[in-house]
């Protein structure tokens, strides 16, 4: 039996309790695995998503390949009109989709509508870009010629995405690739497939009214069976991958191997620093949304907090008390503040993980405990680690473990904000501005994203996101990422009579 019934926002979006998981280019269609829709809350089944089988995904690429002259050879402003209008159609359905977000991965309706804000303003960045997108000329060694850079289209881009974020990352990378004049094929997370159609459905609408070619996005719902189609696959010269680094690395080896290029977004630990000088209030109330938003299955959720030990104490009581006042339920409920983990996956990484953090000398202050009922409900936990190095905090466990620990001086905060494997993003409190630039500068942070007085996670669309290390290297949305969905021509034109070489080699026959 399916719970469909119960949540009507999900008719306006178009859904139904069986769907069709594959858009070809030219059709719904669905003929692969079963996924099933459960909400966290209490594992009831929602709906199921029918994903593609290889033929329909053939099926796909080769309608994208067909559509691609035509796509390609509109003038950017007016692909940007057509993100601008889908833009305009994800404001109209902002309630309903960010109330499926929320149903679908369990966070709060905040968080699923501002993920459906994030498309908004990604669509309006990437309108914006394509009146201005542009490359350098180029002053020539040689009299009378031109050097120009020229950007093309890659042709087709492949979007692999997370459950954590269902309809944001992608986006991120369909708009930007779209104004570039590319062609994307999307293999959203199984467990929030709802999300995936409906976000499909949105597009294609649009596609549709314009009478424009509609493989301009496709759809190919699976596993890691469709999502290796796609990384083996020469005909997508670009694979945007945003997962997790062990999946990672197998796309980075797999694309790189035949020569594709990857944007890869993966695994995070971040880190906040509280100095001597800080404002306590700030810090402790960015730590507390950092670490228990999205119940900490964000990439960018907060997980390892060094407070200077002048005000370990202070803050550590305040943010226990915080931790304690944190409403636990259905994220659909005003005024619930952490909604459940994803998956029943996710319970076992929470147990898991608690038990090798005591068993490497944390102590456990608030929360540690699976809660009762049906429902992925986990205590928002507070751990003390006396080893700032211990093994355990080089993992990044996707559950609300926040570890605390002590500090003395910067430098040795910076080692250890810089001592893991990952390097999404990190962020420092503090009201000194020797601080802030040693933090921001080359001795400082290794991480994409550097902040200063505001927490690691909730970045804003404008700037490049992304991170180094295991985190991938890829950086999406805002500033120059566009350059990561084209490809650069360097082009040299003679507009003179004779042919004089560069370096002043003479070649005279
Ligand atoms: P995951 O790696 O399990 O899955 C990600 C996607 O890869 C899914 O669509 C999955 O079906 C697909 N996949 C699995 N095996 C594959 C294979 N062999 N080939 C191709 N595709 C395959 O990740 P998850 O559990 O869905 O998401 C959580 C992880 O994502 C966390 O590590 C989190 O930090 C990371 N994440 C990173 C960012 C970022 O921007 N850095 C953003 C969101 C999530």
């Amino acid at each position: 039996t399916f719970a469909f019934e119960k949540y009507p926002f999900l008719k306006e979006l178009g859904l139904q309790q069986t769907n069709h998981g594959c858009f070809d280019g030219e059709k719904w269609t669905g003929n692969g695995k079963t996924f099933l829709s459960v909400n966290p809350t209490n594992n009831e089944v929602i709906a199921e998503v029918k994903g593609a089988t290889p033929e329909e995904y053939e099926v796909a690429v080769q309608n994208m390949n067909k559509a691609k002259a035509e796509w390609v050879k509109l003038p950017l402003p007016r692909r940007g009109e057509i993100v601008r209008q889908i833009g305009d159609a994800f404001r109209k359905h902002k309630a309903a989709l960010g109330r499926l977000v929320s149903l679908e991965v369990g966070k709060i309706v905040a968080e699923g509508e501002g993920e459906v804000q994030e498309i908004i303003d990604i669509c309006d960045m990437a309108c914006g870009l394509s009146r201005s997108l542009n490359g350098q000329i180029i002053p020539s060694e040689r009299p009378d010629h031109f050097m120009m850079e020229q950007w093309n289209p890659l042709g087709l881009v492949g979007v692999i995405s997370a459950f954590n974020f269902p309809t944001a990352v992608f986006g991120w990378n369909f708009m930007i690739a779209a104004v570039c004049g590319n062609l994307t094929m999307w293999k959203g997370s199984p467990s929030t497939s709802l999300c995936s159609v409906a976000c499909t459905k949105i597009i294609i609408d649009i596609l549709e009214q314009n009478n424009l070619p509609k493989a301009a996005l496709t759809l190919c719902m699976g596993e890691a069976d469709i999502g290796n189609l796609m990384v083996e696959d020469k005909r997508f010269p670009l694979i945007s991958f945003t997962g997790s680094t062990q999946v990672g690395r197998i796309v980075s080896e797999k694309v790189s191997k035949r020569f594709g290029k990857t944007i890869l977004e993966l695994g995070g630990n971040n880190c906040l620093i509280v100095c001597e000088d800080a404002n306590e209030e700030l810090a402790l109330k960015a730590s507390c949304f950092a670490a228990v938003g999205t119940c900490g299955q964000r990439c960018t959720s907060l997980r390892r907090l060094l407070i200077h030990s002048s005000k370990y104490e202070s803050l550590k009581e305040k943010l226990v008390k915080a931790y304690k006042s944190v409403v636990v339920g259905d994220p659909l409920n005003s005024g619930t503040l952490c909604g459940p983990l994803h998956s029943k996956a996710q319970i076992k990484i929470y147990e898991d993980g608690l038990k090798k953090i005591q068993e490497q000398g944390g102590k456990i202050l608030t929360g540690g405990k699976v809660m009762d009922g049906p429902g992925n409900f986990v205590e928002p936990t507070i751990v003390e680690m006396a080893n700032p190095y211990a093994p355990i905090l080089q993992h990044e466990l996707f559950v609300p473990i926040l570890y605390i620990m002590k500090f003395d001086d910067l430098d040795e905060a910076i080692a250890i904000n810089n001592s893991v494997p990952q390097g999404l993003s990190a962020s420092l409190f503090t009201s000194n501005l020797q601080n802030l630039f040693k933090w921001t500068g080359p001795l400082g942070a290794d991480t994409g994203i550097v902040n200063v007085n505001i927490g690691p996670s909730g970045a804003e669309i404008g700037g490049a996101f992304g991170g180094e290390k295991e985190t991938g290297g890829g950086r999406e949305s805002g500033s120059d990422s566009w350059k990561q969905y084209m490809r650069r021509s360097t082009c040299t034109v003679n507009f003179g009579k004779s042919l004089p070489l560069a370096q002043g080699i003479k070649f005279d026959l």
